[in-house]
């Protein structure tokens, strides 16, 4: 592929001829719309997001589980819900021979199958897996959303403990902040358990009823299937009608309501606060008891980075021994969203700790083995790659960020030694370019690091530049 002048646009070389001469075609290939492109330049907020969610979950537990990108399709039906929006609407589904598979819209029902196909619920309870991977809903673009995106996410299965749902809202606390998210508020609500839920639906029914002619076409469905989902309608007047209407929390059985009474008991004793949302119903159909949202203000309507809530009858749904769980997932593209509006803190990126600028042949093969002997150490250390003269290597050099460069031409080649120049202060030291030049290097490097901590009237350890340097 060759960058033509037109920008964003890229010519591919398509076909070769029966006669063997090429044909060269002019495409516009730019990425399909709702999906993003990582560059270099931001991955590292990427690793940031990764690194602590790893740590955190891992600290609770719960271990890294990888699952296909693509399932049955029958797999998210019969676990997402034919109700909903994203089975409805939203899903990427492809027919390869015969057999319909489709891109995973959210990571629970994949994680689920997983784990019972590979029998881990018949091991130690609970189970505790997390995974980031991505996701693809057909969502509309103008709604600002993305057809890719990604998501930290975690499932445990086996307790139906109320302690259980404190440990995982906890865990989702944590990770928020350790990213140094603010002005996050946690929303719980408890939507019961099929006993509760058939008395609060049939008083949704019997309220929305009179509304019917009135609801958005989709609600007007729900009210048949799953009237819960029309209070999680984004249409102002279904939101309107659904003002005043009966509150799940009314109507939850004894263990429900105990249950839930629990789950807020101990979030108190954790220090976490929280409000009771009675509105948070979770557009997916496999929710019971506990639902939980972090919500934000600051970015719009998109204001929620974590959400999650227990699901005690998926398992049974998908085929396993009735088992409760649950578990939450975040947005990974939101919660970069809010760190940036919030100027959180990001891992800083590795950048080159030594370049050498070479003149000649034989002093190129000298910087060559030299930087594997550095790789080795684990310095990110370069050379010139590119055939440039001294000056337009060490404007890279610079362009770059090198913290240290070294010249080697024939003059140091016959010296067996080199400057070693410390970009930032400007400061010269002679290394020898020998066997002792990683050794050289590291202490120079680590005098550097030193001199950057904050060791208020200490004095600094100084690299002594005679000796055996020479
Ligand atoms: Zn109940
Ligand atoms: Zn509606």
């Amino acid at each position: 592929m060759i960058n033509c002048p037109f920008s964003g646009t890229i010519f591919m070389y398509i076909e070769q001829t029966l006669t063997g001469r090429l044909n060269f075609m002019a495409i516009n290939v730019k990425r399909p719309n709702g999906t993003e492109d990582v560059l270099p330049k931001d991955v590292h907020k990427w690793h940031t997001v990764e690194k602590i969610a790893r740590e955190t979950a891992e600290c609770y537990g719960f271990s890294e589980i990888r699952v296909p990108t693509f399932e049955d399709t029958d797999l998210f039906l019969r676990s997402v819900g034919e109700t909903t929006d994203v089975v409805q609407k939203e899903m990427y589904t492809v027919m390869a021979k015969e057999t319909k598979f489709t891109l995973r819209p959210e990571g629970t029902a994949g994680t689920i199958r997983a784990m019972l196909q590979n029998g881990l619920l018949n091991e130690a309870l609970p189970q505790r897996v997390y995974y980031i991977l991505s996701c693809f809903r057909h969502e509309r673009p103008q709604a600002g959303r993305l057809r890719e995106f990604h998501q930290f996410g975690l499932e445990m299965a086996g307790s139906e403990s109320p302690t259980a749902d404190a440990e995982v809202i906890s865990l989702a606390k944590t990770l928020l902040d350790r990213l140094e998210l603010k002005n996050i508020e946690l929303n719980i609500n408890s939507i019961g358990c099929p006993t509760c839920r058939a008395k609060y639906y049939e008083a949704l029914r019997a309220y929305f009823e009179p509304h019917k002619e009135e609801l958005c076409d989709t609600c007007r469905e729900r009210l048949v299937k799953n009237p819960m989902r029309i209070l999680d309608c984004k249409s102002p007047i279904c939101g309107e009608i659904g003002k005043d209407a009966p509150m799940i929390l009314d109507y939850l059985c004894e263990e429900c309501s105990d249950h839930f009474e629990k789950v807020k008991k101990y979030l108190t004793n954790l220090g976490i606060e929280y409000k009771v949302n009675p509105k948070i119903v979770r557009g997916l159909d496999y929710y019971t008891k506990t639902v939980f949202e972090f919500i934000t203000t600051e970015i719009g309507a998109q204001g929620t980075v974590c959400a999650g809530g227990r699901y005690d009858g998926l398992i049974e749904q998908l085929g396993g021994h009735p088992t409760p769980a649950l578990g939450f997932a975040t947005g990974i593209e939101r919660l970069l969203l809010v760190m940036d509006k919030q100027g959180c803190d990001f891992l800083t990126p590795k950048t080159c700790d030594l370049y050498f600028a070479t003149m000649g042949d034989a002093a190129l093969e000298k910087a060559m083995e030299l930087t594997r002997e550095l790789r080795e150490l684990g310095y990110r250390a370069e050379f010139d790659l590119m055939n440039r003269g001294l000056k337009a290597q060490m404007k890279y050099a610079n362009k770059i960020g090198a913290a240290f460069t070294v010249v080697i031409g024939d003059n140091e080649l016959a010296e067996g030694k080199a400057m070693l120049k410390n970009m930032d202060s400007g400061e010269d030291v002679p290394v020898p370019l020998n066997d002792k030049f990683t050794a050289n290097f590291d202490s120079v490097f680590i005098d550097r690091m030193m001199a950057s901590f904050d060791t208020g009237d200490m004095p600094l350890p100084m690299f002594q530049t005679n000796g055996e340097n020479n």
